[in-house]
């Protein structure tokens, strides 16, 4: 029940869009139109549909009073479903108002995160944080409203006659109420109830010592031989005569020793200080925390948590995604072991051993230096050919033209930043109003340091009978033009920008009638998979060429010898890079499966062999499972990561396909028709075959990290 929707994006976020910024500055496009938000409003009104712009709270008292208006409001709305008497209940008096009630807070839980993120005044981002926890605890409580519950069971015992997104939501309201207790007797339920509050207090300790291990650990200069001198002389990092601190807890300072040192032996003492870090805080707690969830799962009826977990995703099972990463272990081993034997073979030479192996310790090592013998693509060099407007305008064409959308420019008259800006979408073909898009796209104090996609209004189905359009924000740390330059982004950046603005359409074009089901919210192991396909058109040279050019002289495009030289690294390290995704995945759903109840945790004995089977040799004294912060989380879900990754590379073989490949306007119609539109408003494996127009197949993505040998008797499948 209790969707925590406005927290949802962020907690994303904090996983899927680890980069980094610099420091502020503003941009702004040329304004397109002339048209006036008055007249894009008459056009919603024509389609019956409301097109709305946020109603800003400007002072901290604000926040505070909307968010306990936001929550008395809701109250009201649940005491008035749970008092009707039962002769009087119907769909719309029970499971819809219910829809409508969590809607409605959700709208004022969403602005207020926005504020929390974006805001530059400290004082409001502390307002709305205090209010977004008063929100989260009252979203909680709603799961344990037994006269609501009673009312919506009584209204479902009758059996009713429902159909499509109606049955839907009358079945997953239901299921979520029997997953958080409430199908079961008072005492268990209240036990289900204590042992969830339990682990979210753990949950809060096991992030808390994560966020709080420092580890420093001392080498010479001898010792970082093959460091760069930037790195040497980096803030912090010289420490003494001939001493220098990396911490093993800051991962780019990892990375770049793991990277770079050409002493095994350095690499080895880092590696140990990174792999232990939080052991003896956090292995007990996360045996503990193991063992709850265990208990949760069996006390609801499911035979492991990971049956839980998944129940709600795509996989439905466990046992479904345990098979999906075993098949894609074994699928992608021939891969693997040959990227494996040219890095030993570089190991061998350098070391003069014939028989060194990879180490957990040495495959960033000698990842890198095969990179920069065979690959050498200057990946800053890159960045004249993406001018942050060049880049904005031409994603803007390729998505107007494929989606058949029209993206207008408007004054917001409120901004909470100067060089904000914002948008209205239309249908190009209808000229219906379908949303609005804020972008606040470079770094500044205090703000969100990531880039992320937030939904702000959701689409949804009014009591009134008008539909409500989206309104949604990207909030982007890209780098901010100089007094020389303009802003000039990274490849990867422009990967990310086409990433999330995939997220922002998802949200947009929604046609589902109720608001659990529009825009984004599919479920956890799908949500990725249209943006990650959408990553693909920045890889294509006839894409780049619609937009990239380098600022000095338009005339020259990227070299179509880069572009390859750039696939084929991303392509040599596939086999690595995917094993040890898999590596996590499968140490996840094991920690979480089948286990006796009164049976005691090891959480390290569970994890490490399934590290050094699936992923490389370890040392046995680390604890990877101590530090690794997806555990609370992503629990039983990070299998997810390569699940999207999966359907994302089925996906964009329509496009790969059409005539017009990635800016085929076709097929960009059925995603927008048959993908985005529907959101989860029906089974999501049903969008996916009528946008593929066959059944799912794991081929593209194998062929994709480069598994060609595949023959259909060992090809990994579904399950
Ligand atoms: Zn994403």
């Amino acid at each position: 029940m209790a969707r925590l929707d406005a927290l949802e994006p962020m907690f994303r976020a904090k996983f899927l869009s680890a980069q980094f910024f610099i420091l502020l500055a503003g941009s702004a496009l040329s304004a397109a139109d002339a048209e006036t938000l008055d007249d894009f409003r008459a056009a919603a009104e024509k389609a019956n549909a409301v097109l709305t712009i946020p109603d800003w709270e400007q002072t901290p008292e604000a926040i505070d009073a909307s968010m306990k208006a936001a929550i008395a409001r809701a109250n009201q709305a649940l005491d008035k479903i749970g008092s009707q008497d039962s002769g009087s209940l119907t769909f719309k008096s029970t499971v819809v108002a219910l829809d409508d009630l969590t809607y409605q807070a959700g709208l004022v839980a969403n602005r207020i995160t926005l504020i929390k993120e974006a805001s530059p005044d400290a004082a409001m981002r502390a307002a709305a944080e205090k209010a977004i926890k008063a929100f989260e605890d009252w979203a909680v409580s709603i799961d344990y409203r037994e006269d609501v519950y009673k009312a919506v069971k009584a209204f479902a015992d009758r059996h009713p006659r429902l159909e499509g997104e109606d049955e839907k939501l009358l079945k997953e309201t239901l299921r979520d109420y029997r997953r958080a207790g409430l199908s079961l007797p008072v005492d268990k339920r209240k036990e289900v109830e204590q042992l969830r509050k339990e682990l979210s207090r753990l949950g809060t300790d096991f992030d808390t010592n994560i966020a709080n291990t420092q580890v420093p650990v001392v080498f010479t200069k001898a010792d970082l031989d093959g460091l760069p001198e930037s790195f040497l002389s980096a803030p912090g990092v010289k420490t003494g005569e001939d001493s220098y601190t990396v911490m093993a807890n800051i991962t780019w300072q990892y990375n770049t020793v793991q990277e770079n040192a050409k002493k095994e032996a350095t690499r080895k003492k880092l590696y140990l200080a990174r792999k232990t870090l939080a052991k003896d805080a956090n292995v007990p707690v996360l045996n503990q925390m193991l063992s709850l969830r265990n208990k949760i799962a069996l006390r609801l009826g499911y035979k492991s948590w990971d049956d839980y977990q998944t129940e709600v995703k795509m996989a439905g099972t466990g046992a479904r995604a345990q098979k999906y990463i075993n098949d894609l272990i074994a699928g992608i081993d021939p891969k693997f072991q040959s990227e494996l034997a040219e890095l030993q073979k570089l190991k061998a030479a350098d070391t003069n051993d014939p028989h060194a192996r990879i180490m957990a310790w040495d495959w960033r090592y000698y990842s890198n230096q095969r990179d920069k013998q065979k690959y050498a693509v200057d990946k800053e060099a890159l960045r004249v050919y993406f001018p942050f407007q060049n880049v904005l305008q031409g994603m803007f064409n390729i998505y107007q033209r494929i989606f058949d959308l029209k993206f207008e420019k408007l004054d917001a008259p409120y901004k909470w930043t100067n060089d904000l800006q914002l948008y209205v979408v239309t249908d190009s073909s209808s000229g219906e109003p379908l949303g609005m898009f804020y972008l606040d796209m470079f770094p500044r104090e205090g703000k969100f340091n990531h880039f992320a996609q937030f939904e702000i209004i959701g689409g949804k189905l009014l009591p009134d009978g008008k539909y409500q359009r989206p309104t949604v924000a990207l909030l982007c740390n890209f780098p901010p033009p100089t007094a020389d330059k303009p802003s000039l982004l990274s490849h990867q950046e422009v990967e990310t920008l086409f990433h999330e603005f995939g997220h922002a359409l998802h949200s947009i074009v929604t046609r589902a009638r109720y608001g659990r089901f529009a825009g984004t919210h599919v479920p956890g192991d799908f949500v990725e998979a249209p943006s990650q396909m959408l990553q693909n058109w920045v890889w294509d040279k006839k894409v780049l060429d619609t937009f990239a050019a380098d600022y000095r002289d338009p005339s020259k495009k990227i070299p179509a010898e880069i572009i390859k030289r750039m696939k084929d690294a991303k392509l040599a390290s596939a086999g690595v890079l995917y094993r040890r995704q898999f590596a996590f995945a499968s140490l996840d759903l094991a920690l979480h499966d089948e286990h006796p109840e009164n049976a005691p945790y090891d959480c390290v004995a569970i994890s490490n062999p399934i590290l050094e089977k699936v992923f490389l040799p370890i040392d046995p004294g680390t604890t990877f499972v101590s530090y690794f912060g997806h555990l609370n989380g992503y629990d039983a879900g990070y299998y997810g990561y390569a699940w999207a990754d999966a359907i994302a590379a089925d996906l964009a073989t329509v496009f790969e396909n059409a005539r017009d490949g990635y800016l085929d306007k076709q097929a960009g119609m059925k995603l927008r028709r048959e993908i985005y539109q529907p959101g989860d408003s029906r089974d999501i494996n049903v969008s996916i075959e009528k946008f593929l127009g066959r059944p799912q197949s794991i081929q593209p993505f194998l062929k994709k990290i480069g598994v060609t040998q595949q023959t259909k008797k060992d090809a990994p499948g579904r399950g």
